[in-house]
């Protein structure tokens, strides 16, 4: 099996699958090439089954495309692209429809889908730092809006709170475990079992809602959002 061999300062042999489903071996600087090979042929059924699911993913991807009539996903529910004579975008929440201006090549409506991301995480939020930051007792110093596509929030030394525009995508009670997180970190910046304690105090359930966004960004790496 064909792999990509990084070594490093570590202790232990890793391997991983990439997006695109390249097999990476990471291993520490001197562990003979055999060993490596040995390990990998070990694994070999869990590469294949996680290269093949990759190959997939990357399938749908290309093959994806942002026209009217896609579905997209709002605070955890499906919406429809939907042609309109308008200038802006609206969320029609009652019929479940996003409507744009007509004309719009694919590209453009992936972008204005994204606009429209950034523009409603921004208030929704900012409003949502709004409810927990007292509860935590904490004061972030700004709440920004990302295009990190890897991680939905962060935390930094200043105290700002950057969120993925992505994460609107997912349900509220998913969103609310990030904010949660994310406020928590200005109490401890790390993820000690201290931190999980402060949490868990707010969000009880946050291995269930970790699961849920795994599923939302599956689904939002689909559609190049
Ligand atoms: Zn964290």
């Amino acid at each position: 099996m064909k792999y990509k061999l990084i070594r490093s300062n570590r202790k232990h042999l890793a391997i991983q699958i990439t997006e695109e489903g390249e097999l990476i071996a990471r291993a520490p600087k001197r562990m003979p090439v055999r060993e490596i090979d040995a390990f990998v042929k070990q694994k070999r059924q869990w590469i294949e089954k996680h290269q093949s699911r990759a190959k997939m993913r990357e399938r749908m991807k290309k093959s994806f495309v942002m026209d009217y009539g896609a579905s997209v996903l709002v605070l955890g529910y499906e919406y429809t692209i939907h042609q309109e004579n308008t200038d802006r975008i609206f969320l029609d929440q009652k019929n479940g429809f996003i409507h744009m201006p007509s004309g719009l090549s694919p590209e453009e409506i992936r972008l204005s889908v994204i606009d429209f991301y950034r523009q409603l995480a921004s208030a929704y939020l900012t409003g949502r730092v709004g409810v927990y930051a007292p509860k935590i007792h904490v004061k972030p110093a700004a709440v920004k809006i990302s295009r990190a596509s890897k991680r939905w929030g962060s935390c930094s030394g200043k105290g700002n709170i950057n969120f993925s525009y992505r994460l609107i995508a997912a349900p509220p009670d998913a969103i609310d475990y990030v904010v949660i997180h994310e406020c928590c970190h200005l109490l401890e910046m790390n993820h000690s079992s201290r931190f999980w304690d402060h949490v868990s105090k707010l969000c009880p359930d946050y291995n269930e809602m970790k699961n849920k966004l795994h599923a939302v960004s599956e689904r939002l790496t689909m559609q190049n959002l």
